[in-house]
């Protein structure tokens, strides 16, 4: 047992993941004193594995590739993807802040934007990506923080926020990963910026139960366990949309750490299918995205399918984890180890052969693989049964064949605590609980449910960043520093 440490901070913050550290940055400008606690070894969160992109309108790269965007074009895509659940105020407090508040204010921090990309829902390229994606984008905001007199303490984790009457006074919490003692910290104001919690499948399928006899994946960050929800629900604070958890279908174990439930999301297979239980395809496999094939794998029973490929159609595969991945480049062996190597992989010389080791019924699998190859012998542009286009695929002809095991892969959450537009978190009567505010995922990414059932990517990373310097704004403030977050409009 070692001793109890205490600290004392204006503003303190939970998580250094991208709203813990834009609200570290934030309250620091504003002249406060902040501490960041941070769980893990190293800052970072989902933010530091993540893609990098953030939905941005009207910037300066847009412009450049001659891109006509406005935040109400942006506003109609959010809302039509989104749907009737997307916090309308929240969405367009977003878009209208993403050129100054989001692109130019990171910039300033010194990340550099590097490029688009185009991403279902979007009617313009708007998805921009930081360069070194998560990893430069959030190295350079942890410097900046640190550069500006902000505070981290990792390896501390914290279980309990401390209150006298109405107002927080600060957190509690334990050193772990080898540390050891208790901590304290005395604070005017407290951020709770924690994360998600589908790094915790229990919480997962409490908030699903309808998936509670299915394989989920685990895909968010180590600690997005859900710990700074059940704190915020512990002080009587309300969470809202809990069930609008935003899954990815191309996803199989890590066959190397089951014992986790962590998934590994795979990519870049020109012209695979999917095949169900049945031995049938269920869905057009160039739309496999959250809000197209997630739902699509959801509707199947049991809920998992096979990517079916030829030996062609894998040489480009990749797996976004760092254990087959060196930067941007993929580790070729690595790939090819997984694919020899997991049980939930299987390969076969003739397509009836992987029909029995997938343990479907052969005469349908074979059926099926043969309407499909029939396309391309009729020089079909579009395949007739679900209309998948022929562009980027081929038939099935290059022996060895491989099935991939595919599971939903729980990735992000689109629901969480809900807050008012300083980023207050709010009890159930929609009321301010004194001193608290949360940001990022643990708030849905913002306010509580800032995309709805789906969101156009790019909105998850985009608004916890805002929203972290939107919280940071206003504890700062609170605690007697700056007057409150304002940022400028692109209107
Ligand atoms: C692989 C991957 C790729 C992604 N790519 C994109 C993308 O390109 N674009 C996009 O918009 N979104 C993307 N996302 C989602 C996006 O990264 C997250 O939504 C975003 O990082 C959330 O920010 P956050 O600060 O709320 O959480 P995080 O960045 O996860 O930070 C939360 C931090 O809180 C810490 N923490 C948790 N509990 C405690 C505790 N009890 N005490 C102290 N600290 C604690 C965690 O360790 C973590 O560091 C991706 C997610 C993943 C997993």
């Amino acid at each position: 047992m070692g001793e109890t440490k205490s600290f004392t901070a204006d503003v303190v913050v939970i998580g250094g993941g991208g709203a813990g550290i834009a609200a570290g940055i934030e309250a620091r400008d504003a002249g406060a004193d902040v501490l960041v606690i941070e769980k893990d070894a190293a800052p970072g969160g989902a933010a530091i594995i993540s893609g990098g992109g953030c939905l941005i309108v009207g910037s300066p790269l847009q412009e450049k590739a001659g891109i006509k965007d406005t935040p109400d074009l942006a506003f109609d895509d959010w809302m039509k993807w989104g749907g009737p659940s997307a916090d309308e105020v929240w969405a367009r407090y977003y878009i209208e802040h993403t050129l100054h508040d989001l692109f130019h204010w990171a910039e300033r921090n010194g990340v550099k934007w590097v490029d688009l990309k185009s991403q279902e829902g979007n009617s313009v390229l708007r998805w921009t990506r930081a360069d070194d994606s998560g990893h430069g984008l959030m190295s350079r905001l942890i410097a900046s923080y640190k550069a500006k007199g902000g505070r981290l303490i990792t390896n501390a984790s914290v279980s309990e926020i401390t209150r006298e009457g109405d107002r927080v006074t600060g957190i509690a919490g334990k050193m772990i990963n080898g540390e050891s003692g208790d901590f304290t910290v005395a604070a005017k104001t407290v951020v709770v910026a924690s994360g998600g919690f589908n790094s915790n499948v229990d919480m997962v399928k409490e908030a699903l139960p309808a998936l509670k006899e299915s394989r989920v994946l685990e895909g968010s960050g180590f600690y997005a366990r859900g710990d700074g929800h059940k704190l915020v629900r512990g002080l009587g604070g309300y969470l809202t949309h809990m069930d609008h958890i935003w899954f990815y279908a191309y996803a199989t174990p890590d066959y190397r750490d089951q014992a986790s439930g962590r998934g590994l999301v795979f990519r870049l297979v020109p012209g695979n299918i999917w095949i169900n239980q049945q031995g049938r395809r269920f869905h057009n496999e160039s739309l496999s995205g959250g809000n197209s094939g997630s739902p699509a794998l959801l509707a199947q029973n049991p809920r998992y399918a096979f990517a079916v490929a030829d030996r062609a159609m894998l040489n480009t595969l990749s797996i976004s984890d760092p254990y087959y991945q060196s930067g941007e480049k993929i580790i070729r062996e690595r790939v090819e180890e997984l694919l020899e190597n997991s049980p939930f992989i299987h390969k076969a010389d003739t397509l009836a052969e992987l029909a029995d080791k997938m343990g479907v019924d052969r005469d349908t699998f074979l059926a099926t693989v043969e309407r499909y190859n029939a396309a391309f012998a009729k020089g079909l542009k579009v395949e007739p049964e679900f209309g998948k286009p022929l562009g980027a695929s081929k038939p099935f002809d290059t022996a060895p064949y491989y099935a991939i095991q595919m599971f939903p892969l729980a990735r992000k959450n689109f629901g969480g605590v809900k807050t008012d537009m300083r980023c207050r978190v709010l009890d159930k009567h929609f009321e301010p609980i004194a001193g608290l505010y949360a940001a990022g995922e643990v708030a849905g990414m913002a306010g509580g449910h800032i995309n709805g059932k789906a969101g156009l990517e790019g909105t998850m990373l985009g608004p916890s960043i805002f929203s972290g310097r939107v919280a940071g704004g206003w504890a700062a403030q609170e605690a007697g520093f700056g007057a409150g977050f304002a940022g400028k409009p692109n209107r």
